[in-house]
């Protein structure tokens, strides 16, 4: 009888087993390879109801594809020429909140995968910016490390940090959100930190503007939420969030390029050709043909392969992905990378597209050009283009001011054409542009000579004194770079990676080291004064809205003035490094009292005398 049993028990044993080999056979059979999904969520109540859907997983193009709801319909289903990617198009337009499954089949195998459509936040955010508004940008590899924890991530293609100029420094969310106080207390009030999403390259990743991931936040950085976090820190500080974002070209390790769904999906049939970055050839009615093909189409570098904009299917994809960063992270506007290298029609339809969704939304393309004609045409409403050829976008950089200010003011201006001359001239041509009050103006930024360009130069207090006087209080709006309050030097000619020094922040108590006395007497003069124009301008509407009227340089004085009702700011600068007797009759449409506080030092100036004495490189600040 034993062995019965044992006997019996050995073809139970057999049986299980056997039995359940069979069916994890023919499940395996019935699986479905992983399916990366993009965007992973949306939400209902769209104001463009169509959702492209891309599914990217291996053969998932062989898959019939159905939806477990009705309320979703299905547009059009694209199976790109690479059979790893399925473009799914639904219509949203009857879909409340909820979820549902996307159904794959390939023969018996199937997949469902849950997609959610989710409410929309109605909290305050995509505020948009404005001349009301003071812009702070910040690289965040070289900010503040708050975490370094997370200075090397294992699974990510560099493998080490260190303070070398072009090495990952260790600078994250977790230090960008330790810095909010100092931030808040500075005065500025927008925060622009360049790109955050993943830049998983094997070197120089740290600056981020080759992007593999259009959907994930650095982990190096944080991750997705930390940076959800930090916008909702920085809007309980009363500062706004805009965010860096690249349409022209991604990082050569993106899976988009390196699996890509099609060769049309980039520039050049996918192969590098070079851009000369002579992007004034687009706006240029004698430009040849092939000049305008190769200022747009060429790669901005070998490892940034660059998407092709007039492919719908890339440009959907683009325009989604910030969307999908606005409604979930709550940000409140867009930088815009190599603005021009992208195609003009294709960037035209995404900024339509943002406003529709945000009709208060903002957004400033990178326009390097070197003069007002060329960086105007990149605004939305300019004269200069032809009818049907308007940019759509709302704000562009002004690349012309910043040269001057970083030249105009190390010359002894006369009263024609050096120094400040050269400011009034410029400005005097502001009729090109569309909007004045919709350029970004600036000192400096992360690809250019810090404004001190070293720390030797002995002029620094006065050159800084007026180029920051002209940028808070002139029209436009001033975006500062890190540690220009502090007058940090940086100069290209010695590379890149030194114009993006540390902060010198500590996480722990979130104060500069300012204290410290690490600090020499010309930063936290530039600090101080910084502080108290910034602090002065915030809320000043004077100052945001008012009317420009000006001068023509004489006695090597620049007198401007901005009005608002009855309330009026003048400014007088002295770009000589005499002593000045103004006289002053000449002004009195703009010096309506007898007397006026100095915002900068807070002391009375009387107007009623002949002349007004100014020292070397002087500035008053007069409000009436
Ligand atoms: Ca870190």
């Amino acid at each position: 009888m034993k062995n019965r049993h044992f006997y019996l028990f050995l073809v139970w044993v057999c049986f299980t087993l056997f039995g359940s080999v069979l069916v994890r056979a023919s499940e395996s059979r019935r699986a479905l390879p992983a399916v990366k999904v993009q965007p992973a969520f949306w939400w209902s109540g769209m104001h463009n109801p169509h959702l492209q859907i891309m599914l990217y997983g291996e053969g998932v193009g062989h898959c019939e594809v159905s939806l477990s709801t009705d309320a979703v319909a299905i547009d059009s289903v694209v199976r790109p020429a690479n059979a790893n990617y399925l473009l799914l198009y639904v219509n949203t337009a009857e879909a409340r909140a909820g979820r549902f499954d996307i159904v794959l089949r390939d023969g018996k195998k199937t997949k469902r995968i849950a997609y959610d459509l989710r409410p929309r936040d109605t909290k305050t955010r995509a505020q948009g910016f404005d001349a009301s508004d003071v812009v702070y940008l910040l690289m965040p590899d070289r900010f503040v490390n708050g975490d370094r924890s997370n200075d090397v991530v294992k699974g990510l293609k560099e493998t080490t940090a260190s303070q070398e100029p072009d090495a990952r420094h260790g600078g994250d969310l977790a230090g960008m959100t330790a810095s909010l106080d100092y931030l808040a207390d500075l005065g500025i009030t927008a925060i622009w930190p360049t790109p955050l999403l993943t830049n998983d390259m094997p070197s120089t990743s740290y600056h981020g503007y080759a992007i593999t991931d259009y959907y994930e936040i650095d982990p190096r950085f944080g991750g997705t939420e930390a940076y959800c976090r930090f916008v909702d820190e920085a809007h309980r500080h009363g500062l706004k969030v805009i965010q860096d974002m690249v349409f022209n070209h991604c990082g050569a390790d993106n899976f988009l390029f390196t699996d890509r769904p099609a060769d049309d999906w980039f520039n050049c049939g996918s192969r590098y050709v070079q851009t000369s970055y002579r992007i004034s050839a687009l706006t240029d009615a004698y430009a040849s043909a092939s000049d305008r093909h190769n200022a747009t189409d060429g790669w901005f570098v070998e490892a940034m392969p660059d998407f092709n904009q007039r492919n719908p299917h890339v440009m959907t994809y683009l325009t989604q992905n910030s969307i999908w960063w606005i409604e979930y992270a709550g940000i409140d506007g867009i930088r815009q990378d190599t603005y021009p290298y992208a195609d003009r029609r294709a960037m035209a339809e995404w900024n339509k597209a943002v406003r529709a969704e945000y009709p208060h939304f903002n957004i400033v393309g990178e326009t390097w050009l070197g003069h007002n004609v060329g960086v105007s045409q990149w605004q939305k409403g300019s004269k200069l283009v032809a009818q049907g050829d308007d940019s759509e976008l709302p704000t562009v950089m002004d690349f012309p001011l910043m040269g001057l200010l970083g030249s105009c003011l190390d010359e002894e201006t006369n009263d024609w054409d050096r120094g400040l001359a050269r400011i009034y001239e410029y400005l005097s041509q502001d009729a090109v542009y569309a909007d004045p009050a919709h350029l970004l103006t600036f000192l400096d930024n992360h690809d250019t000579d810090r404004f001190a360009r070293n720390n030797e130069q002995a002029d620094i207090k006065h050159r800084y004194r007026q180029a920051i006087t002209l940028l808070l209080t002139l029209r436009g709006i001033p975006q500062l770079y890190y540690g220009d309050e502090l007058a940090m030097a940086g100069n290209k000619s010695r590379g890149d990676g030194l114009l993006r020094q540390n902060f010198p922040l500590d996480p722990a108590t979130t104060k500069p080291a300012l204290e410290g006395e690490k600090l020499t007497a010309t930063a936290r003069e530039t600090y101080d004064f910084t502080r108290r124009l910034l602090r002065w301008r915030k809320g000043n509407t004077t100052i945001s809205e008012g009317t420009f009227k000006h001068y023509a340089i004489q006695h090597g004085c620049y007198v401007y003035a901005r009005q608002k009702g009855d309330k009026m700011v003048t400014i007088i600068m002295n770009g000589t490094n005499q002593p000045s007797c103004l006289p002053l009759k000449r002004y009195a449409e703009v010096l309506p009292k007898s007397e006026a506080i100095d915002v900068i030092t807070g002391r009375t100036v009387k107007l009623d005398g002949e002349c007004l004495q100014l020292g070397v490189r002087d500035i008053l600040i007069l409000e009436f």
